[in-house]
């Protein structure tokens, strides 16, 4: 398998060099890291462009006049044309700079949700989201006496899409659902649940952290109400990410944070804010991360979707082959649109003890409840092993996966 050419059109290992971290080793063995849906590793335009900022940019955004300032803001503004371009948002405008995800799906729940919701309202979403797809909504829920109600999936991890369009009820005023899991790498139909949401007039917000790293997504053929993303899991800095959403809502929801930078004039009998997106964005934001975010866009346009993703699913036909085989493997997450993530576990192990082993044969996996404790319920496992790939990743990590496995197997059985 190992002799197997990588690709005829992909070179992996000509990508593997943009990417400083990837030739490190832990514990003495080549590091082989899989676990990009936590984090995905950054290619050295990325790092670059961070360092560079601090070395030659450094300047606070919109407030000053030198040119510092100017090219501070430059860098910045810019992860927002790349975001609305990479997203395939109507307008660069609609696009808010967030810290991540959470902060994003949060910014929707206190300034959209909150202010519509009322006793007997509720939330729908569905089993298999991550914790930042349903902590904010109960909190916002607890709030003003909605319900959080979730969709249920089958044993395959797929979302029970007729269940789901059943439980659009019209007391539902929101409906979230994730793109792609985290957990079992489930790419949920958000076009056709779009559809439905729009014809009962239930705004729609989709969590698109993992989908991003994986798949072209544009939000308008999608027909969501809002998108969710974080820049980290898609080779750029922590603590940046966006929330894209149509223009009526972001003209309609009051900022959640109030401070510097969001306003047009600050009065004590009244303050106007600024318009969207900039009403969102108070205080000063992670310049270097999104300095470096625009250059994660501009790695990821020069790729193209299409090889990266065509060379993921090679790698998870034959990942999802190669632990099938070793006796003992429960994969969980059989969707038939599925990104590159592989939930198991390896019976008569403990998931934790099973990561720690591997960890010391170089392999980075995540073991634990991935922030999906509804899931790890519906499939009665306090927790699983999760590999998650990404475009860098080769035959040979997984052979060396598979193989360190089948060694530290026999430590704990
Ligand atoms: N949603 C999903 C599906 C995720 O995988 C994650 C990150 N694990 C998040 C939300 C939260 O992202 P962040 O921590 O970057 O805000």
């Amino acid at each position: 398998m190992n002799a197997q050419p990588q690709s005829p059109v992909f070179d992996v290992e000509r990508i593997r060099a943009d990417f400083p971290l990837l030739s490190r080793t832990v514990h003495g063995k080549p590091l082989v890291y899989l676990d990009n849906a936590n984090t995905s590793q950054k290619p050295a335009v990325v790092i670059d462009a961070v360092d560079r900022h601090y070395r030659e940019h450094n300047a606070n955004v919109a407030r000053a006049v030198h040119l510092l300032g100017e090219e501070a803001t430059a860098a910045y503004e810019s992860a927002r044309d790349g975001l609305a371009r990479f997203i395939h948002a109507e307008s660069r405008d609609d696009i808010v700079l967030t810290s991540g995800t959470t902060q994003s799906i949060n910014l929707v729940a206190y300034s959209y949700a909150l202010p519509r919701l009322k006793e007997g309202d509720s939330i729908l979403t569905t089993v298999m989201e991550h914790h930042a797809n349903i902590v904010p909504w109960q909190l916002v829920a607890a709030r003003s006496g909605a319900k959080v109600k979730a969709a249920p999936i089958d044993e395959r991890g797929e979302l029970i899409v007729e269940k789901f369009f059943d439980m659009l009820t019209p007391e539902v005023k929101l409906a979230c659902v994730t793109h792609v899991s985290n957990v079992l790498g489930t790419v949920n139909p958000v076009r056709e649940i779009a559809r439905e949401c729009r014809k009962r007039g239930i705004a729609l917000l989709v969590d698109g952290s993992q989908a991003v790293p994986h798949r072209p997504v544009d939000v308008k053929a999608l027909g969501c109400d809002f998108y969710a993303l974080t820049g980290h899991k898609m080779l750029g800095p922590t603590g940046t990410g966006a929330l894209w959403a149509r223009r009526e809502h972001l003209q309609s929801m009051p900022p959640f944070f109030g401070g510097g930078e969001m306003i047009r004039e600050v009065r004590f009998d009244g303050t106007v804010f600024a318009d969207a997106p900039h009403k969102f964005e108070a205080g000063t934001p992670n310049i270097a991360g999104f300095a470096g975010l625009a250059q994660a866009i501009g790695y990821y346009e020069e790729l193209g979707f299409e090889a990266t993703h065509a060379w993921e699913q090679t790698l998870l036909t034959y990942a999802t082959e190669r632990l099938s085989e070793i006796p003992g493997v429960r994969i969980f997450g059989q969707a038939k649109d599925k990104e590159p993530v592989i939930s198991f576990l390896l019976e008569g192990a403990q998931a934790t003890d099973l990561a720690t082993l591997l960890d010391l044969e170089g392999i980075a996996v995540r073991s634990g409840h991935h922030c999906a404790h509804p899931l790890m319920q519906f499939f009665g496992v306090p927790a699983t092993l999760r590999a998650s790939l990404a475009f860098y990743n080769t035959r040979a990590e997984i052979d060396a996966f598979v193989a360190a496995i089948l060694k530290v197997r026999k430590l704990l059985l």
